[in-house]
């Protein structure tokens, strides 16, 4: 069996009255996301680190936000375009870590249907799809609730 490791990084501002989205979940916020999709921020980094297992690039370069394509898009939709490339090469998600460092609102409560959401789009087990959450002790853009940043680690398989 071939196994392959990537990273992902990732950046969001937030802003008063957007929606947030975050690891294909919707999450009650007074501020969301400045983006040109919906700016999943977990879900971008999560890409990344699939695709950078293959070295095939990052979603900047797949779906750029230049394309009225991608205007606004769920990101879960990009998050499937992802794993069927993966699956067209004969690659398969094996499992993914991904960490959000959030000021607020606390995601405790959401852990779970993240791990859930990403996982049935991904089409393996939820204990393969963990998501972890801190905040940044009010330190850096994180701690002023300017942004979020997110880290995801994934690792596929090849039979
Ligand atoms: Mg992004």
């Amino acid at each position: 069996m071939e196994i392959r490791i990537g990273n992902g990084y990732d950046v969001h501002a937030l802003a008063e009255g957007l929606p947030m989205w975050l690891g294909g979940v919707r999450i009650p916020s007074e501020t969301g996301f400045v983006a040109h999709s919906d700016g999943d921020v977990a879900i971008h980094a999560l890409c990344d680190a699939l695709l950078g297992a293959l070295a095939l690039g990052d979603i900047g370069h797949l779906f750029p936000d230049t394309s009225d394509e991608w205007k606004g898009v769920d990101s879960k939709i990009l998050l499937a375009k992802v794993v069927a490339i993966l699956e067209e090469k004969g690659w398969r998600v094996g499992n993914a870590d991904i960490t959000i460092a959030l000021q607020r609102p606390k995601l405790a409560p959401h852990i779970l249907s993240m791990r859930e959401t990403l996982a049935g789009v991904m089409g393996i087990p939820a204990d393969a799809v963990s998501v972890k959450a801190t905040t940044t002790e009010r330190l850096g853009f994180v701690g002023r609730c300017e942004g979020c940043e997110v880290w995801a680690t994934a690792l596929v398989l090849r039979d």
